[in-house]
Formats: structure tokens, C-alpha cells, sequence
């Protein structure tokens, strides 16, 4: 029997963007199951809770199949291990994402031998968006509704106005 290919997605995603989605699109066509795991980040003060994230999260992946969400804290390969999985997605977007995601792939191969990292590179129309961006933008009053789905932008709208 041919074992499940299982591949996990993990970051921030405060909040999730285009970008995040383009790279699920391409990591279904490749894996049975992926999942889009939050990072339980202590040093950060994301804007959205965890919860607020993944909600986010679930609502942009309705419609495409085989994606599920999780969150995870402490070491991404035990982790990688503990939901039976095979590889780790990371998008690249420039040779600025480069060294860090090298370092990670490196220290992570050599936690755990048997785990995979698979880079993907999103659309370029995607190529200089990040969450922080378009975070910065809706501040100032700018136009994300490109950056980001309709209902992300509601929340991030709603979040400046109650803060
Ligand atoms: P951020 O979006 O703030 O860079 P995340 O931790 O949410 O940070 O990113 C999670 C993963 O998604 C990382 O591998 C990151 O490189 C990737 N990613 C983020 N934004 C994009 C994008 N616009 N295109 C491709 N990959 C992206």
C-alpha cells in the first residue's frame, strides 16, 4: 500500500496573504495532505491571535482540498514527526529569504535525517509580499485588498479599529 505523502506549511500567517495561498496551491499538487501549521511564537506580538489565524487560515482554504490547519510550539521536527510527516514547505520569495531558510533546512536535516524541506517559489507577482507589509499598509490607510482575501482584510480593518 502506498504510504500518505504528508508534507506541513509552517509560519506565522499574521495573517495568511496571497502569497501563503499561492504556495498551498502548488503543495497540494504535490503532497496527499498538507498542513498549514500556526507557529506558537512567544518572541513575536503577532497582531492576530492564534485562533484569529488559523480561523483566517480555514476560510482561505475552503476550497482547496486535502489542506488541513493546526498550530505547533517547540521544535518543528518533532512536530514534523508527531502528525507523520515527510516534508516541510517554505516559499522562497528572494535571495533574501535565502540564508535564513538554507539554515533552517540545514539545522532541521540534521535534527532529523528523514525530513524533507521543499522550497516552492510563489507567483513574482507575489515575490515582495509578506505579512508585515500589508500590515504596515492598512495603517497608513493603504489598499491590501490585493495582497489579501476579502475577509482577511475585514479583520486586519477591524483590528486597527479597535486597537
Ligand atoms: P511572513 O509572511 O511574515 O514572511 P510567515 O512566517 O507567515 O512569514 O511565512 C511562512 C512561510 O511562507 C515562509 O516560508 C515564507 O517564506 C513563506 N511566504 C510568506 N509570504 C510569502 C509570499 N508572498 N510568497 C511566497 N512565500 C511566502
Amino acid at each position: 500500500m502506498k504510504t500518505e505523502r504528508t508534507a506541513i506549511y509552517p509560519g506565522s500567517f499574521d495573517p495568511i496573504t496571497y502569497g501563503h495561498i499561492d504556495i498551498i496551491k502548488r503543495a497540494v499538487t504535490l503532497f496527499d495532505r498538507v498542513i498549514v501549521a500556526v507557529a506558537r511564537n512567544i518572541n513575536k506580538s503577532p497582531m492576530f491571535t492564534e485562533a484569529e489565524r488559523r480561523e483566517l487560515i480555514l476560510e482561505a482554504v475552503r476550497d482547496i482540498p486535502r489542506v488541513e490547519v493546526d498550530s505547533f510550539s517547540g521544535l518543528l521536527v518533532n512536530y514534523a514527526q508527531s502528525v507523520s510527516a515527510q516534508a516541510v514547505i517554505r516559499g522562497l520569495r528572494a535571495i533574501s529569504d535565502f540564508e535564513y531558510e538554507l539554515q533552517m533546512a540545514l539545522v532541521n536535516r540534521k535534527l532529523d535525517e528523514s525530513l524533507v524541506t521543499v522550497f516552492l517559489m510563489p507567483h513574482e507577482k507575489y515575490t515582495y509580499l509578506n505579512s508585515s507589509i500589508v500590515k504596515e499598509l492598512a495603517k497608513f490607510g493603504g489598499e491590501v485588498s490585493c495582497f489579501v482575501p476579502p475577509f482577511v482584510q475585514e479583520q486586519i480593518v477591524k483590528k486597527l479599529r479597535d486597537a
